[in-house]
């Protein structure tokens, strides 16, 4: 058991990543606090007799997040799973989407690291460690891709946000680790492939990305979420780590 006896909060966790790596360190042991705004998708999460604690929260909502945080105490790992992704150019961006996405991308994970991040740095004191997960992308500082230029500018900020966060907190027992995945199959690629024009080619386009010749399921990322929130990765902080299939080889 990996994460024995950890209290770990993850958010987006009602599907894709975000449920997978509930499921997977709830396997490893972890007393797991689910969090999403989709509480059909939590139902079901719940449901399967895990364990799992789930709670409706949504990361853009400050005084939700701090109420959570004052309930739940101190955390030894939080993964801030949530964000979306935008479809375009820079020349296609609305002000009024790109403030969205820069609020669920980036500044949801500044809300929630300023509500946990106390109680976490009193529980490392007292346990030896703690660890925060960002969600990033290899759409971001590590590679541009076309069509994604406010998501890949938010990934990019999340980037920053972690080593910031990793530097300001290294000698307190508190690690901060950035995850940059490829293209995963997830509820919300299945809907990006749907929505184009023509799904059959979008989905081989989305295919072809990965030199490896398929798309990453949510198993080929989660070992890796556990890895980052276990102790396992105890002399690891400020990075990105990738895990792409290939495509930044
Ligand atoms: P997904 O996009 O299918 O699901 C996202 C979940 O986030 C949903 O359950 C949704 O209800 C929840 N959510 C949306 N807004 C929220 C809010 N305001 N508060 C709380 N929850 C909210 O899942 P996914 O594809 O695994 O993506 C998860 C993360 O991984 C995102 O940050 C995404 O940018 C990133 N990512 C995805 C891919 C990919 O190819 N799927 C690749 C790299 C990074």
């Amino acid at each position: 058991m990996r994460l024995q006896g950890k209290r770990i909060l993850i958010s987006a966790a009602a599907q894709g990543m975000g449920r997978a790596s509930a499921l997977a360190c709830a396997a490893e042991g972890a007393s797991v606090v689910a969090v999403d705004i989709d509480e059909d998708g939590l139902a079901t999460l719940a449901g399967e007799g895990n364990g799992i604690e789930v709670h409706r929260l949504d990361v853009r909502d400050r005084a939700a997040i701090d109420a959570l945080a004052a309930r739940t105490g101190g955390l030894d790992g939080l993964f801030n799973c949530a964000g979306f992704v935008h479809h375009g150019t820079v020349l296609d961006v609305s002000e009024e989407d790109w403030a969205f996405s820069v609020d669920l991308n980036v500044t949801s994970m500044y809300r929630m690291t300023q509500a946990f991040l106390p109680a976490m740095l009193e529980r490392a004191g007292e346990t030896g460690g703690a660890a925060i997960l960002n969600m990033a992308s290899m759409a971001s500082s590590i590679k541009g891709f076309v069509n994604r230029a406010v998501y890949g500018t938010t990934k990019a900020a999340v980037i920053g946000l972690t080593k910031s966060i990793a530097a300001d907190f290294v000698t307190r027992g508190l690690r901060c680790n950035a995850l940059c995945p490829g293209t995963v199959d997830t509820p919300s690629l299945r809907g990006r492939i749907a929505s184009a024009a023509d799904p059959v080619q979008a989905e081989k386009d989305f295919i072809a990305r990965q030199p490896m010749g398929r798309l990453a399921t949510v198993d080929d990322i989660t070992p890796l979420v556990v890895y980052l929130l276990s102790d396992e990765s105890r002399f690891m902080t400020g990075q990105a780590v990738l895990v792409d299939g290939g495509v930044t080889i």
